[in-house]
C-alpha cells in the first residue's frame, strides 16, 4: 500500500517561512545572477540583462558570473540597444564557452532577441501577446519561447545542444527553473526582484517556483512535493502549497529557500548542513535530533514524520 505524503502544516510552515525570508530579505544579491540586471538603470536594459542572465544560469555561481561578465562587457553600457542593432553579430563573444553553450549557439540567441526587441519594442511586448491567462505561465512561455526559436534564423532540425538548452519548451515537462526565474524577476516586484512587467494578466499569483536541485531537495524537506524529479510537477506541487500561506505572491520566499542551498548552508548531507540556525529547522524533514539524515519512504519519496 502506497504511504500517503504528510501534508505540511500549514500554519507552522508560514511562520517558520516569513522568518527565513526576514533574515534573506534583500541580502547577498552578490550570490545570483540577479545581480547583473540591476546594474543597469533603464528598464529596457534591465529586462534584456535580465532574460540573458537567467538563460545562462547554470552551473557554478563563480563560472555564471564570468560568463556573464564577458557577454555583459561585449553589450556594454546599453545592452537593449546593442541587441537591436547588432543583428546577432555581437563583437567580442568569439569562443565564448558557457557549460555547453558556446558562441554558436549563444550568436543566434541573441539574434532572436534583438530581432524580437526591434519587431515588438520589447520582451515583455511578446509574452503578453502569447499569455492567454489560465493559473500559470507555462502556456504562455511556450509560445514565447517558440517565437524566439523562429527568430534564430536557424531550421530546426539544425538547433545545437545549447541553443536548444537556451530556447527550451517549458509545457514538456521540465521545470524550466531558468524561464521561471526570469518571470520572477521581471512580474515580481519588491524585495529584490525587478517588477518590470505590469499588466491585467501578469500577476504574481501565476509564478511558478523555480525550481532547480536545491530548492527541489529543499521543497522536499519541508514537505512541500515528494516527487524524486525536480520537474514541472514537482514545481506546481511546491507553489500550491506555498499558494496556501501567500495566495497573491506565493514565490515570494523563493529568494530565501534559494540562498540555503546555493550559499551552502542547506546541503546535500543534512549532517554537514547549518541546522542549528536554520529557521526552517522546526518544520524541516530532514533535520533530526541525532543529526543523521533520515531515509525517505521508496513509495512515496516522503521523508518521515
Ligand atoms: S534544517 Fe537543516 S536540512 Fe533542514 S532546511 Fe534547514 S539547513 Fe536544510
Amino acid at each position: 500500500m502506497r504511504r500517503r505524503l504528510r501534508p505540511p502544516d500549514v500554519p507552522e510552515l508560514a511562520i517558520r517561512l516569513r522568518a527565513l525570508e526576514e533574515i534573506w530579505r534583500g541580502q547577498r544579491l552578490d550570490s545570483d545572477p540577479l545581480l547583473f540586471p540591476h546594474r543597469y538603470g533603464r528598464p529596457e536594459d534591465r529586462e534584456a540583462a535580465a532574460f540573458l542572465a537567467s538563460s545562462l544560469a547554470f552551473g557554478r555561481v563563480a563560472s555564471i558570473n564570468a560568463s556573464l561578465e564577458r557577454l555583459f562587457a561585449a553589450l556594454g553600457p546599453q545592452p537593449a540597444a546593442t541587441l537591436r542593432e547588432a543583428a546577432g553579430d555581437v563583437r567580442g563573444l568569439e569562443g565564448f564557452v558557457h557549460r555547453w553553450v558556446d558562441a554558436g549557439s549563444l550568436r543566434p540567441f541573441l539574434r532572436s532577441v534583438g530581432e524580437t526587441l526591434r519587431a515588438e519594442g520589447s520582451l515583455g511586448a511578446l509574452f503578453a501577446s502569447g499569455d492567454e491567462g489560465g493559473p500559470d505561465f507555462v502556456p504562455a512561455l511556450d509560445r514565447f519561447f517558440s517565437v524566439l526559436r523562429e527568430r534564430t534564423a536557424v531550421p530546426a532540425r539544425r538547433f545545437p545542444r545549447g541553443l536548444r538548452f537556451l530556447l527550451p519548451t517549458p509545457g514538456d515537462g521540465s521545470a524550466c527553473k531558468r524561464a521561471h526565474l526570469f518571470l520572477r524577476w521581471t512580474v515580481r516586484s519588491g524585495d529584490v526582484d525587478l517588477g518590470l512587467w505590469r499588466g491585467p494578466g501578469l500577476a504574481a499569483s501565476r509564478l511558478l517556483l523555480p525550481m532547480d536541485t536545491h530548492v527541489h531537495r529543499i521543497s522536499r524537506y519541508l514537505g512541500l512535493t515528494a516527487r524524486p524529479a525536480a520537474d514541472l510537477r514537482a514545481s506546481r506541487e511546491a507553489t500550491g502549497w506555498l499558494s496556501k500561506i501567500e495566495p497573491l505572491d506565493p514565490v515570494r520566499f523563493d529568494w530565501a529557500l534559494s540562498r540555503l542551498g546555493i550559499l551552502a548552508e542547506c546541503v546535500r548531507d543534512p549532517r554537514r548542513s547549518l541546522c542549528d540556525g536554520c529557521a526552517v529547522r522546526p518544520v524541516c524533514r530532514a533535520s533530526t535530533p541525532s543529526g543523521r539524515p533520515p531515509v525517505p519512504s521508496r513509495a512515496t519519496g516522503a521523508f518521515p514524520a
